[in-house]
């Protein structure tokens, strides 16, 4: 059973095709202590693919040091510049915050968070994100994720170390793991298939631009609009072929208005 679902990678590493689909995204880390402890608790928890976007420090030897071993996560880590780069292929992503509640958007528990990781993983890549060590995510960051994920710390002192966070996360998608693999929990045969977040911005562009040569949206007063439709479609995540179904609309409103 194991050998079936572990094989050894070119890199000479054991290669986990599920957990191998889950993205750990730190944005604008500014301690490279931090993510070497973030490369650790990932490893001791099967996870391997760590992805910095616009990292404020470099890989140096604390980095090294503190991933006490992990440092194949570090060698093999990919430096994007901004967000929307790291996610662009995920059809699932996932931004912590220890705020919870800030926007309204859906949120998961963590525990809900691990098994969504597994349903998600096992067909499609999937994006854990957490933000900046004094600033966390922002606004706009936040609103480019499917879902929030809260740890319910005590509210009087409610933010975690960094590395610390990841190692919560990745425990849950640990566990999630390990319960489908028991059979106890059951991955859908016939998983929907989500669009990716690069679709997903290329649906918003062109209901953007419709509904601006429609003089829906006024191009020198946009308002909030499109942040309230970007709600809408994140909240209640079409399916492709939904999304397929919205694009042909929108372009046969273009071809009848041309
Ligand atoms: N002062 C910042 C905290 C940043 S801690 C803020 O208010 O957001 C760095 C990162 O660790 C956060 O962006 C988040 O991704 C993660 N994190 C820390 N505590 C968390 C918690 N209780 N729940 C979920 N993620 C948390």
């Amino acid at each position: 059973m194991l050998d079936m679902l572990l094989s050894r990678g070119s890199n000479g590493f054991w290669e986990n095709p599920m957990l191998d689909n889950v993205k750990v995204v730190l944005v604008g880390t500014s301690h490279s202590g931090n993510i070497g402890s973030a490369a650790r608790a990932m490893k001791v928890m099967g996870l391997s693919r760590l992805v910095l976007v616009d990292p404020q420090c470099e890989i140096d030897q604390q980095a090294i040091a503190m991933s006490s071993g992990a440092t194949d996560i570090l060698e093999n880590v990919s430096i994007v510049g901004c967000l929307a780069e790291a996610i662009s292929e995920c059809s699932l992503v996932v931004g912590s915050s220890a705020r919870s509640r800030t926007l309204e958007w859906p949120m998961l528990e963590p525990r809900e968070c691990g098994k969504k990781f597994i349903e998600h993983a096992s067909v499609s890549s999937t994006a854990l994100v957490f933000g900046r060590e004094r600033t966390g995510l922002t606004n706009d960051e936040l609103q480019t994720c499917h879902y929030h994920v809260c740890i319910p710390a005590n509210p009087e002192y409610s933010s975690l170390n960094l590395a610390m966070a990841v190692q919560t996360l990745s425990y849950e998608i640990r566990m999630a793991y390990l319960e489908h693999e028991k059979g106890l929990y059951r991955v859908s045969d016939e998983m929907i298939e989500f669009p990716r977040h690069k679709e997903l911005e290329l649906f918003f562009s062109h209901l953007e631009k419709v509904a601006k040569d429609i003089d829906f949206i006024d191009e020198q007063q946009p308002g909030k609009v499109m942040n309230k439709l970007r709600r809408l479609f994140t909240r209640s995540r079409p399916e492709t072929q939904e999304l397929n179904i919205l694009r042909g609309i929108l372009t046969a409103v273009e071809k009848k208005i041309r």
